[in-house]
């Protein structure tokens, strides 16, 4: 179910260095996503989200934007993707996410997104614009099987139209990777998957990869996960609880011989670990001599 919501804010500050994606603000245009991932950590209570699967959208979100973002003194990136997915199929309707970009290339902020759609590929004109300052799409991939993606995140484009869309991303110039987590324990901590991801995001043009080797599992989220380790994982459920109990932190058994094998994978393929930042540059008085 699509429902419209009142926002209050649109833009929360990222405190301290982020060192993950070098952001300054986060931005969430809607509540819930379609995609579905059975592991999706935005079911956890601690978020408050009462049903995942309705899409709340702010339809104010542009409005504020407006006010917001020329009352900010430092320019620096702006993430969307870490709660919900911005090119989920509701954004085909709305275009909160296509505003937002027109809105943060006029005020001169750089931008970093992260998806599992090709739906992004309709913005590149606005991404180039935006990529003068800093502009970056990160996929998510932590399977190159496009069968199992459609049991592990069933309302997600499959992981080949996502590296068909890096390619296109990454040829058109757009500063482009993967994001390789979670890592399933028991499902996709495999040496073969994992040599597969940094194999195709190299043919496609990623330039990184961010990984982990394992998953964080909280409340709310377990109970759900769990139930679809039941329904397509007869067994697992068992070895999640016996490995991990009610951990947050849940390592792959593998994840120290996996982290290995990627570093040597991804040093063979010549592709980044981690991504490049936008610094922002202070502006200086030019002078003649
Ligand atoms: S795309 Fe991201 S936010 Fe959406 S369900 Fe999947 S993991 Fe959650």
């Amino acid at each position: 179910m699509i429902k419209e919501i009142t926002a209050k804010t649109m833009l929360s500050h990222v405190p301290g260095p982020d060192s993950w994606f070098g952001l300054k603000y986060n931005l969430n245009l809607y509540r819930g996503c379609a995609h579905g991932c059975i592991y999706c950590d935005s079911r956890s209570s601690c978020y408050r989200i009462e049903n995942f699967s309705d899409i709340l959208v702010k339809f104010n979100a542009i409005e504020l934007l407006k006010k917001e973002l020329p009352a900010k003194r430092i320019k620096g990136t702006i993430g969307t993707g870490s709660m919900n997915d911005p090119y989920q199929p509701v954004e085909k309707q709305f275009q909160l996410t296509k505003q937002s970009l027109e809105l943060m290339d006029k005020h001169g902020f750089s931008v970093h997104i992260i998806t599992k759609s090709d739906l992004v590929l309709r913005d590149i004109d606005l991404l180039l614009e935006i990529s003068k300052t800093y502009a970056a799409v990160t996929f998510t991939v932590i399977t190159t099987d496009d069968k199992l993606a459609g049991i592990i995140e069933p309302g997600a484009p499959p992981p080949s139209k996502r590296l068909k869309a890096i390619e296109a991303l990454s040829r058109a110039g757009i500063y482009t990777g993967i994001t390789m987590m979670p890592l399933l324990p028991f499902i996709t901590d495999t040496e073969e998957n994992v040599k597969g991801i940094v194999r195709q995001a190299k043919d496609s043009g990623a330039k990184y990869i961010i990984p982990v080797f394992g998953m964080s599992i909280r409340t709310g989220q377990r109970e759900y996960y769990y139930q679809k380790l039941e329904e397509h994982f007869p067994g697992l459920k068992g070895r999640y609880e016996k490995s991990y109990g009610l951990q947050y932190q849940c390592p792959s058994p593998e994840h120290k011989r996996l982290s290995d094998i990627f570093t040597e994978e991804c040093q063979r393929q010549g592709i980044r670990i981690g991504m490049e930042f936008f610094t922002p540059v202070k502006s200086v008085q030019p002078t003649l001599f």
